[in-house]
């Protein structure tokens, strides 16, 4: 049974769900067990979901199976209508979804606003290149033939998301796949399970038919051991750890699925001594601290030529010591809670690492005085290649700041890592910008310019950062199979 909602008074609470999503009708887990979701701001619980496993993740995978023939032959004209209320009814709907997610989430409400915009223009791109998803006719080399592909959805899709970006990078999979003609199976992030069962909801709300939007919420480990193993299941499709992607990946490989994976990634911001200082900083904010740092695309690590090294720590610092630290529907609030203790006892862990090796705090370095999951922004200047920081992902507020003389030198240190997923880089020397085109081992390179996202572009990493694209006329590819069919004795 649903669960008495105890946020009643907030404008979200009429798009709360608290149970699965299974082949059109909300359930309960097999056990009845629940867990809670909780605002990260203040601890209070918000709602109970499902704590479910493997029976209900196969039922899901069972519903989602047995909707795709029908699904998947629904006339074009009228999936991309679908696909289109699906849009507009999360614009109606942007307000209260933003303001649940800044409740289970933390992040500031305007970022929570633009994160949910976001998720509608993904869905509006991915239901106009559905209507692109075409095939060729290719010319025969001999006589009496005709050569031809066509392309049809790849069929159950399972979508397992992290907590960071909870709608967004679910947009980035559920618009893809329902535009491709593919049904699908969604495992949402523990911490943030209510920004993806809103979904079902919403898919409901627009008329998509049963068993097309299917979600489960519970035991990573039991639905992904069935997501993995379960024959109808044809792609996963999963944004979270390196760690939890190698793993998916090779669970999987016993029945040869599609897999595409955005992982982690450890982004360097490279400012040289010709650049905009001002828009370096500018960029350095916002690439740094969006998200409270908890974002895969976060700046990890901060290089700046030594001619602006001073000059740079010293703004950069000041800028960050005025970011205003509040729960993210607080007016202004720049930078919300952690996602949990154990994030914040990490950066901690980071912080005194640092500090041991020689690393300089300039400002910030401890727990918020406000208390439970908050925390400074963080810069530690004179950073070193044996720090933490400079090999982990660091998923929080901490800015390091390490120092470079030449530019063969930064771009030898910014690549040297595993991960390959964005990369930042502020000079005004126009041959350099081509040249860092060319060198740097990154899926995403902004230059000059840190907000690069949208769904007109290729997100993905490289290296171990990831497999596949997501946005851009590449994002539907993933979810359709190419056939080749050849007639002959013409
Ligand atoms: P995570 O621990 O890997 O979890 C991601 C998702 O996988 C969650 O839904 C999680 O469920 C689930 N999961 C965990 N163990 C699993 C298992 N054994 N089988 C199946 N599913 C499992 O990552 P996170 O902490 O949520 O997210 C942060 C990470 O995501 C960072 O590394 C970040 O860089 C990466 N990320 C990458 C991108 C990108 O586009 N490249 C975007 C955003 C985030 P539970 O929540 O129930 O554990």
């Amino acid at each position: 049974m649903n669960a008495p909602l105890r946020h009643a008074d907030k404008n979200f609470a009429p798009l709360i769900r608290q149970q699965n999503l299974i082949d059109g009708r909300w359930v309960d887990a097999d056990s009845s067990a629940t867990f809670d979701v909780t605002d990260p701001a203040t601890g209070e619980v918000i709602a109970t979901v499902p704590n479910s496993g493997a029976a209900e993740t196969r039922r899901a995978i069972d519903a989602a199976h047995a909707a795709f023939p029908a699904y998947a032959a629904m006339p074009l004209g009228e999936r991309v209508a679908l696909m289109r209320k699906l849009h507009q009814v999360i614009l109606d709907n942007l307000e209260p979804l933003a303001a649940m997610m800044t409740a289970e989430q933390g992040k500031p409400l305007a970022e929570a606003q633009a994160e949910v915009a976001s998720s509608a223009a993904y869905v509006l791109w991915f239901a106009e290149e559905a209507r692109r998803a075409d095939g060729a006719v290719i010319p025969s080399p001999v006589a009496g033939r005709k050569l031809m592909t066509t392309r049809h959805p790849v069929g159950v899709v399972a979508a397992i998301t992290p907590w960071n970006f909870p709608s967004s990078m679910l947009a980035r999979k559920l618009g893809p796949a329902l535009a491709a003609g593919c049904t699908v199976v969604i495992k949402p992030a523990s911490a943030t399970p209510l920004s993806a069962l809103v979904w079902g909801h919403l898919a409901e709300q627009c008329g998509f038919p049963p068993g097309v939007v299917n979600i489960v919420t519970g035991s990573a480990r039991a639905i992904g051991a069935e997501i993995t193993s379960n024959p109808k299941v044809r792609k996963i499709t999963f944004t979270g750890s390196t760690e939890i992607g190698k793993q998916l990946l090779a669970e999987a490989s016993g029945t040869v699925k599609r897999m595409s994976m955005e992982l982690g990634g450890n982004a360097p911001f490279m400012v040289f001594d010709d650049a905009d200082i001002e828009a370096a900083i500018d960029g350095a904010l916002i690439a740094k601290f969006r998200n409270a740092g908890q974002t895969c695309i976060c700046t990890n690590r901060l290089f700046i030529q030594s001619g602006i090294y001073d000059r740079f720590v010293e703004a950069f610092s000041a800028r960050v010591a005025a970011l205003k630290v509040a729960p993210g529907n607080e007016d202004g609030a720049e930078q919300g809670p952690l996602v949990d203790a154990q994030a914040l006892t990490k950066i901690e862990a980071m912080v005194a690492d640092a500090l041991a090796k020689g690393g300089t705090l300039v400002t910030g370095g401890a727990a918020h005085e406000r208390g439970g999951l908050f925390f400074q922004p963080t810069v530690i200047a004179d950073a070193t290649p044996d720090m933490r920081v400079t090999t982990e992902e660091i998923f929080g507020p901490l800015a390091p700041i390490y120092r470079f003389e030449t530019e063969d030198d930064v771009i030898a240190a910014a690549n040297d890592t595993e991960f390959g997923l964005a990369c930042y880089a502020y000079t005004k020397d126009m041959a350099r910008m081509f040249r860092l085109q060319d060198k740097m081992e990154y899926g995403l390179i902004g230059i000059n310019e840190v907000l690069i996202v949208m769904p007109e572009i290729p997100f993905g990493g490289l290296k171990e950062s990831g497999l596949g694209k997501e946005g851009s006329w590449q994002g539907i590819d993933d979810y359709l199979e190419t056939k080749y069919t050849c007639i002959g004795g013409l």
